[in-house]
């Protein structure tokens, strides 16, 4: 078997942008996904455009920053989908704002969602994973994490992340289980469109500055993501581990 063809899948924060990306190309693979979000409703739309086109998915609500919700989301994936081996943490929130200005509930949230909630998905998720002898864990990093103004609560929590993935990897290496993070730059999606708004600017002239400043002359896609994803969570990747995977078009190159 190659690729992620038969395997199960869980996304979370699937539910738009580049998790729903995400979560249709591993559908078009051949896995069968779990599509998390915070309200399953936002699921409805990417799990039925990956059943119209053949694929398999379900709807997952959970809060990743809630150990209770997190366990009954892999249990049902598990049960409704029989088994787990891909675990992808990519839900995500922006709080940002200068540092004299963020208030510690903006701090404690981004922390919770993007650290705490990559912990508990994994940290359940992986249990299956070891008795298999088989997982991929993904999880989404970000430019940010090398420092970036107004983001001091989401630039740590994105460092921060690449510690677990590399953690993840010499804990869970010797069991099957591969552990990456990628981190993107700029990648069109509501995310920056908010981005693009905060700091006075369009979603068009952000793209525009970042194309002229990276070597491939574009701005980025989910889908430049969800391709990402889907090597590092398919058999051949197996002996990538601990990786982050810039995937920004060459940001800081030129
Ligand atoms: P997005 O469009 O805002 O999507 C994020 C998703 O996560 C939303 O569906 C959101 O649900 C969900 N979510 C938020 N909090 C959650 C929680 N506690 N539990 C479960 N789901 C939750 O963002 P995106 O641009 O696709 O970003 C996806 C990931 O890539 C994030 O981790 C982000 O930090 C990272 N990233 C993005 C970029 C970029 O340029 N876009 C660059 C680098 C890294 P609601 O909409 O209901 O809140």
């Amino acid at each position: 078997m190659a690729g992620v063809e038969g395997r199960v899948a869980l996304v979370t924060g699937g539910g738009q942008g580049i998790g729903a990306a995400i979560a249709a190309r591993l559908a078009a693979g051949g896995a069968k996904v779990g599509v998390l979000d915070l309200d399953e409703a936002n699921t409805a739309a990417v799990v039925a455009g990956i059943v119209d086109t053949g694929g398999s998915a379900i709807g997952v609500r959970a809060d990743v920053s809630k150990a209770d919700q997190v366990q009954a989301a892999v249990d049902r994936v598990v049960s409704e989908l029989g088994g787990l081996q891909i675990l992808v943490n990519n839900a995500g929130v922006l709080r940002d704002n200068l540092l004299f200005k963020m208030s510690e509930e903006d701090w404690d949230l981004v922390m919770n969602v993007h650290l705490k909630g990559a912990f508990l998905c994994s940290k359940t998720a992986q249990k299956h994973m070891v008795d298999a002898k088989y997982g991929r864990i993904i999880t989404m990093s970000s430019t940010s994490a090398l420092g970036n103004r107004g983001q001091a609560n989401y630039a740590t929590a994105k460092a921060g992340l690449q510690g677990l993935t590399k953690t993840l990897a010499i804990e869970l290496g010797p069991f099957g289980v591969t552990a990456n993070a990628i981190a993107p730059g700029f990648i069109e999606t509501a995310m920056t469109k908010a981005t693009a708004e905060r700091v006075g600017t369009t979603i068009e002239q952000m793209r525009e500055a970042v194309a002229a400043a990276v070597p491939v002359r574009r701005g980025g896609l989910p889908d430049d993501v969800a391709n990402t994803v889907a090597f590092l969570a398919g058999e051949e990747s197996g002996y990538v581990t601990g990786q982050v995977i810039y995937v920004d078009g060459g940001r800081g190159l030129i």
